[in-house]
């Protein structure tokens, strides 16, 4: 491939600071996690932060944290990537799926009618890491008879006493809606850092907790360390210290804290993530925007507004007109010159499992799969050059059948 789609930027700096880490003699959860989650927390103005060994696990780490067991039900949309599904199965609940808008986000509007007495976490994604529609979503659990239907199982639901907002901003991290980060538009958000993200720690994750003062955060912060080591009431570095070998085991809690390695590779990359990794993504939307824009066969992705910035993780080209098959074999010519592209995403009901377990149908899911249909996503990332941008963009007006 002469453009692959999404390498991670790891350079000299990277490298250098792994090595460090490794050189310390402390390799899993301590110093450089603890600051990489001071430093989120600080980026994104929220009060704490927790980092884990992946989105998934943060997202179900708070599904487990808020009491969500079977007979529950969990709102997402149809148009995300399985582990937004699948973390709600895990914990016995069942994924209600909403319908999409044009903007590839979940309907805001399509929520409400969703909702039931069962109803307690709405999950939204930012796709492509453009911000949802907060203030439609967050109005929407403060709502007096939507309120009056939550029935509480839980302390922390009796707490909260409403439907918990848990954004799945996997795409996210960065982006502004309404002058706020991303991290600081709902109850809780979730970042992913996984090696195809905007900012990797080759895998990983962090929990923002931006919870209404009815909650301690920092006791919630805690009480999420422990349920992410075993329920154990000390980290492995804090029972190094001399006579601090005594814990409790107070939960069966689960594994998923992030290591001291990888937070490495993370304090490199939010330490330069503005400055560098961010006008290089807008640049590359811009340069791809410019190029389509001048054709009326395409639709541009939505990526700034007035109210909304995205974090520009994916860029989701639309083709007007074009059936499902038409768009594969465009995909198809666009391989053919080396060029790789990718489709983000196939709608959680086109898959076989959520099709045959739980019977979800995507005619349900019209906007999600027209979107699906006509979507191809282009190479974004840090390494990728104009000559490379020029490459994408000569390759799709080939494939589609335009002359410059
Ligand atoms: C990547 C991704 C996740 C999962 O992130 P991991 O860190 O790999 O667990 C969740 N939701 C969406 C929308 C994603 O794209």
């Amino acid at each position: 491939m002469k453009v692959p789609f999404s390498p991670p930027r790891i350079d000299d700096v990277v490298i250098k600071e792994v090595t460090d880490a490794l050189q310390s003699g402390w390799i899993t959860t301590g110093p450089r996690t603890k600051e990489f989650e001071k430093r989120i927390a600080a980026y994104c103005d929220v009060p704490h932060v927790v980092c884990v060994n992946s989105a998934s696990a943060g997202l179900e780490l708070i599904l487990r944290w808020y009491g969500v067991g079977p007979g529950d039900e969990v709102i997402i949309p149809a148009y995300t990537y399985a582990a937004t599904a699948n973390v709600v199965m895990h914990c016995g609940a069942t994924p209600i799926m909403i319908d999409a808008e044009d903007d590839f986000n979940i309907s805001a509007l399509k929520i409400k009618k969703a909702i039931t007495p069962k109803t307690k976490v709405i999950i939204p994604v930012d796709i492509a890491g453009f911000p949802c529609d907060y203030d439609l979503i967050n109005a929407l659990v403060h709502e007096p008879e939507i309120q009056k239907m939550f029935i509480p199982a839980t302390e922390e639901q009796e707490k909260l006493g409403r439907i918990l907002v848990l954004a799945d901003a996997a795409h996210s991290i960065g982006a502004v809606y309404k002058d706020k980060k991303s991290g600081k538009l709902t109850d809780i958000s979730v970042f992913s850092f996984h090696a195809v993200k905007n900012l990797t720690t080759a895998e990983g994750g962090a929990i923002c907790l931006n919870l209404p003062q009815v909650f301690d955060t920092e006791e919630v912060y805690k009480s999420l360390c422990i349920k992410s080591l075993h329920g154990q009431t000390k980290d492995a570095l804090s029972k190094m210290q001399i006579g601090n070998w005594k814990y409790d085991i107070v939960e069966a809690g689960y594994k998923c804290n992030m290591t001291d390695v990888l937070a490495a590779i993370g304090l490199v990359e939010l330490e330069r993530y503005e400055t560098d990794m961010l006008p290089k993504r807008k640049q590359i939307f811009d340069a791809y925007s410019n190029a389509f824009k001048q054709y009326d066969q395409f639709i541009i992705p939505p990526y700034e507004t007035r109210e909304k910035i995205s974090s520009y993780h994916v860029y989701l080209l639309r083709i007007k007109n074009i059936s499902e098959a038409e768009r594969d074999e465009i995909m198809q010519r666009i391989f053919e010159q080396e060029v790789a592209v990718n489709v983000h995403f196939v709608p959680l009901p086109m898959f076989s499992f959520y099709k045959e377990n739980l019977g979800y149908d995507i005619h349900d899911y019209p906007i999600a799969y027209k979107n699906y249909a006509a979507e191809i996503s282009l190479p974004v990332y840090y390494d990728l050059s104009d000559e490379q941008v020029e490459m994408v963009i000569d390759s799709v007006l080939k494939a589609v059948g335009i002359q410059k």
